[in-house]
């Protein structure tokens, strides 16, 4: 018998055009000390009151998790003032991303992504046979009229970090709004706020209230990046009750681990831990942008808890050599080439004392290129 190039089991469609997601790296060299500045994690860690609902967890591992998560989402609905029954918790929020292409999309169908926008909405995109339709950015920031104009009767999803990742730009909320009155109601908006608490602009937000009310919007939030959960992997959506019917119809039965619903619950309840994080954020933001900008660099306006850096093109003062310069030191940062910005690095606002040695390392580099 000839072989036919089928005779091996083949992947749907568009899944061999994914470039694996390569995570923000987490060693420095041996004998320094590690500051991971490359997944915009915080410095300040979870909420003791959630560490100790995760240990005591830790008697109980035999028996099944609550596959509703019911606790959890009780507890983002109480500090949100939702419904819980339109929440629906997912392993991280990527994998409420992943659910909600696997449920809405059939093969050829178009998702809007922005070009500099989160990498994982192509991924999901792709494996679930979409295609990926990207729109230029305007300043660095995603652009509502390009949105619009891209729409086509093959739209089905648009996805918008606000803010965004890696950019750390953000658009007002009257920007949203004219998006979603743009759209057709047949097109799901999904608005992935995963740095919300940190946006400190009068003219933002999260998009709870569009999520409440239109038919089509939906809202992700995660416990990764403010909470100091990233390890457990927990994430929420918040949405109309017959997309969230959908996604749980999906939605593997167990999909959240007992530890991660104990802890969370918790972190959600111990209502003013978040506060210190957002104080630290709000001191160093301007701080690390302004010594930067100082030296020469370009840092990109931030509402997140990260910065965007341009480096120059000039041997030895590139993102590249930069990176290899902050990494010696132990200062682990993000390459961001992958999204399309190979002159810049991404940097988490890290500690005190993470901040200070990168202010050094980098003032060190642009001086003397060491
Ligand atoms: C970090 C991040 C998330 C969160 O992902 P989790 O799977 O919840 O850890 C989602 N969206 C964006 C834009 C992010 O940067």
């Amino acid at each position: 018998m000839t072989q036919s190039p089928l005779s091996f089991p083949t992947p749907r469609p568009g899944v061999l055009d994914i470039a694996a997601y390569v995570p923000g790296r987490d060693k420095a060299p041996s004998g320094k000390t590690l500051y991971k500045l490359s997944s915009n994690e915080t410095p300040l860690g979870p909420s003791p009151k959630a560490v100790e609902a995760y240990q005591s967890i830790s008697d109980d591992l035999a028996a099944y998790p609550d596959g509703s998560a019911h606790d959890l989402r009780e507890a983002i609905a109480k500090r949100h003032g939702l419904a819980a029954d339109r929440i629906v918790c997912g392993n991280g929020s990527d994998e409420l991303l992943s659910l909600i292409t696997q449920t809405y999309l059939s093969p050829g169908d178009e998702v809007i992504i922005s070009e500099h926008g989160f990498l994982v909405y192509p991924i999901a995109t792709k494996a679930a046979s979409g295609t990926p339709v990207e729109v230029k950015d305007k300043d660095l920031t995603a652009d509502i009229d390009g949105f619009l104009a891209a729409v086509t009767e093959r739209t089905k999803i648009v996805f918008l970090a606000n803010p965004n990742n890696p950019t750390g730009t953000y658009v007002p909320f009257s920007e949203v709004r004219r998006l979603h009155a743009g759209v057709p109601p047949h097109v799901l908006l999904v608005l992935d706020a995963a740095y919300a608490e940190y946006v400190r602009r009068n003219d933002y937000e999260s998009g709870i209230e569009l999520a409440a009310t239109a038919p089509n919007v939906v809202m992700t939030r995660t416990f990764s990046k403010i909470y100091g959960l990233a390890k457990l992997r927990i994430g929420w959506m918040y949405g109309p009750a017959h997309v969230i019917d959908a996604i749980n119809r999906v939605r593997g039965p167990f999909n959240m681990t007992g530890p991660a619903i104990a802890a969370g619950a918790a972190a959600m309840a111990d209502t003013g831990y978040i506060d210190k994080a957002v104080a630290h954020n709000e001191r160093w933001l301007p701080k690390l942008t302004e010594a930067l900008d100082g030296i020469g660099l370009t840092v990109t306006p931030s509402v997140g808890n990260f910065i965007l850096v341009h480096f120059p093109k000039t041997p030895g003062k590139t993102a590249d050599d930069a990176d290899d310069a902050l990494l010696a030191e132990g200062l682990v940062t993000r390459k961001v080439g992958a999204y399309k910005l190979p002159d810049a690095l991404r940097i988490s606002i890290g500690s005190d004392e993470a901040n200070q040695h990168l202010i050094a390392t980098l003032t060190r580099f642009m001086a003397d290129g060491r």
